[in-house]
C-alpha cells in the first residue's frame, strides 16, 4: 500500500491559479530508476513506490489518497518573446509533502499526458531526456548547487514520436516549489492584482517566511529572489553549466535550477558556448547567463510594481531599478568569491580571474580539467596545468602573479570537481539505456554523485570527447 501524508498548500491556497487535472493512463509502466535516498528523505516508502500504486502515481494514471493533482498556470518570455499562456502542458503537480528536514517539497511529474495547457504538444516525454534530467540534476545536487531533483523514471510502454519513435517515460521530480517568474507574469499580464498579491504572499510564506507580514514585504521579496538567483548563476558559472533555456518560465522563485532540457557542461572554455539547437543568436550562451538572469529578474520586478506601489505602480520603478543595479554588483562580488575559491585565492580581483580565463579561451582548454590541474600546481606540480594551457606564453607571468596570492589551497579540490556530466558520456549512457542497458548510466551516476573525489577505474569520465567528435548539440521540447 502506498500511503503518503500530503499537505497540498498550492491547491488549498491558490484556487483559480491552476486546473485540477489527471494524468493519462499508460499501458505498461515499469520503473527504470528510483531515487531511493530521496524517496526516504520525503518519507516515501521505496518498496511501495515500486509497487502498482507507486507506478500508477509516478506515471500520473492513478493517484493515492490525499493527492491533489493539478496543472499550474504560468506565462513566460521565451527567447525574449512573451507568451501569455504556457502552463503545465505535460506536467502535473501531484501534491506536497514535508520532508525529513521539515521542508515543504512538491512531487511533480513530467510527461504525464496532455492538459488544457498543452497547445499542440502530445503531453509526453521520452526516456532519453527523462534520464538526462536525472543525471544532470543529481550531478548539480552533488556539486552543491540548488536544484530540483529527480525522484523516478518510469517507462510507460508507449512509443513517443520525435521524428523517430522513442521509448515513452515519465519523470518524477521534486522541487521546493514550481513557482516561476512566469507564474507572476501570468497574473500580471491579466491585470489580476488580487491574485498576484495572493501569489506573492504565498511565495513569501513558502520561501522567504522571515518577510511575511512586513510592510515592505514585496520589495524585500524582490531583493531576496534576486539574491538567490545571483547566487545560483554564480554557482552555474563556477562549474561551466549552460542552462540553455533561461526563459522566465524556467526561472524558479525558490532559486533552484529548474528544467533540464537543452543544458550541458562546457568542455573547452569559451564564454560564447551555446549547445541548444534553437539558440541561434546565442542569447543563452554561457557568458550571457548573468545578464539574462537579471533580464528575467527585471520581468519579475515589473509584475511586483503593482504590489510595491498599489496607488501608482510607476512609483515603484526607481526601487525596482536600484534592486537590479544592486544585483549586478552582487553578482560581481559572488563571481570574485567563487572564482577566487577556484583559484585558491580568497580575495581574487577580476584581473587575476579574467587573465586566467582568457588563457583558457585562447587555448580551448578544458574548463574542468584546467581548474583541477591548477590545484595540483598550487601544491607544486605545474606539469598538468602547463600541458592543459599548451605552454601559453602568458602562463609564466600569470603564475608569478598568482603564487604569492595563494592562501586557500586546501579548499581548491572541494570547489573544482573531477567529474561533471561530460556530454559524450551522457549520450553514451542514454543510448545504452535506450537498449535497456543501464550499466553505463549507473556508473556515470556513481561518479557524479561524489564529483570532487577521484575514483580508480573512472579515468574515461574525466576527459572531454576525443578531438574530431564535432560540436555537441542539444534539443528543446524533447
Ligand atoms: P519547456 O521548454 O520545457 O520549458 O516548456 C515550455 C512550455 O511548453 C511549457 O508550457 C510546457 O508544458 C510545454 N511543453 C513542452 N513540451 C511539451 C509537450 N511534449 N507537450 C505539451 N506541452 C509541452
Ligand atoms: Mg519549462
Amino acid at each position: 500500500m502506498l500511503t503518503i501524508e500530503f499537505d497540498n498548500s498550492y491547491a488549498r491556497d491558490l484556487d483559480g491559479m491552476y486546473l485540477p487535472w489527471q494524468g493519462a493512463k499508460v499501458p505498461d509502466p515499469a520503473m527504470v530508476w528510483l531515487n531511493e535516498g530521496l524517496a526516504r528523505d520525503l518519507g516515501l516508502d521505496p518498496e511501495a513506490l515500486r509497487g502498482p500504486d507507486g507506478l500508477a502515481m509516478l506515471t500520473g494514471s492513478a493517484m493515492p489518497e490525499g493527492a491533489a493533482p493539478l496543472a499550474m498556470a504560468y506565462a513566460g518570455h521565451q527567447f525574449g518573446g512573451f507568451s501569455p499562456q504556457l502552463g503545465d502542458g505535460r506536467a502535473l503537480l501531484i501534491g506536497e509533502v514535508i520532508d525529513r528536514t521539515g521542508n515543504r517539497q512538491d512531487i511533480h511529474l513530467k510527461g504525464s499526458g496532455k492538459t488544457p495547457f498543452s497547445r499542440g504538444g502530445d503531453g509526453k516525454a521520452a526516456l532519453g531526456p527523462v534520464l538526462r534530467e536525472v543525471l544532470i540534476g543529481e550531478a548539480m545536487h552533488a556539486l552543491g548547487i540548488p536544484t530540483t531533483r529527480a525522484l523516478s523514471a518510469v517507462t510507460t510502454g508507449e512509443t513517443v514520436w520525435r521524428e523517430v519513435p522513442l521509448t515513452g517515460a515519465v519523470l518524477g521530480r521534486v522541487a521546493s516549489s514550481h513557482l516561476r517568474v512566469g507564474t507572476f507574469q501570468f497574473f500580471y499580464a491579466r491585470q489580476e492584482t488580487a491574485r498576484l498579491r495572493r501569489l506573492a504572499d504565498y511565495a513569501i510564506a513558502r520561501h522567504y517566511p522571515e518577510l511575511s507580514g512586513a510592510e515592505d514585504r514585496y520589495l524585500a521579496f524582490y531583493h531576496a529572489v534576486i539574491a538567490r538567483q545571483m547566487a545560483l548563476v554564480a554557482q552555474w558559472m563556477g562549474v561551466g553549466f549552460v542552462h540553455g533555456v533561461m526563459n522566465t518560465d524556467n526561472c524558479a522563485i525558490s532559486g533552484e535550477t529548474i528544467d533540464y532540457g537543452p543544458c550541458a557542461f562546457l568542455d573547452a572554455y569559451n564564454p560564447d558556448t551555446v549547445f541548444s539547437s534553437i539558440d541561434r543568436q546565442g542569447r543563452y550562451a554561457y557568458g550571457n547567463q548573468p545578464v539574462l538572469a537579471r533580464w528575467n529578474l527585471a520581468r519579475l520586478g515589473e509584475t511586483l510594481m503593482p504590489l510595491i506601489a498599489p496607488e501608482d505602480p510607476q512609483q515603484a520603478l526607481p526601487e525596482v531599478q536600484s534592486a537590479l543595479d544592486a544585483a549586478e554588483t552582487r553578482y560581481a562580488t559572488l563571481r570574485r568569491k567563487k572564482f577566487g575559491a577556484k583559484l585558491g585565492v580568497t580575495m581574487a580581483g577580476d584581473a587575476l580571474i579574467d587573465s586566467f580565463l582568457d588563457m583558457l579561451t585562447a587555448q580551448s582548454a578544458d574548463f574542468t580539467q584546467a581548474f583541477r590541474a591548477l590545484g595540483r600546481a598550487a601544491r607544486g606540480d605545474e606539469g598538468p596545468l602547463v600541458a592543459h594551457l599548451n605552454r601559453d606564453p602568458r602562463l609564466a607571468d600569470w603564475l608569478d602573479s598568482w603564487r604569492p596570492r595563494l592562501d586557500a589551497v586546501e579548499g581548491m579540490d572541494a570547489v573544482n570537481p573531477v567529474y561533471v556530466p561530460r556530454n559524450h558520456k551522457v549520450e553514451e549512457a542514454l543510448n545504452a539505456a535506450q537498449s535497456e542497458d543501464m550499466a553505463p548510466f549507473e556508473r556515470l551516476l556513481t561518479a557524479l554523485s561524489d564529483p570532487f573525489t577521484r575514483r580508480d577505474g573512472f579515468d574515461d569520465l574525466e576527459t572531454p570527447a576525443p578531438e574530431g567528435a564535432g560540436a555537441y548539440v542539444t534539443y528543446c521540447g524533447t
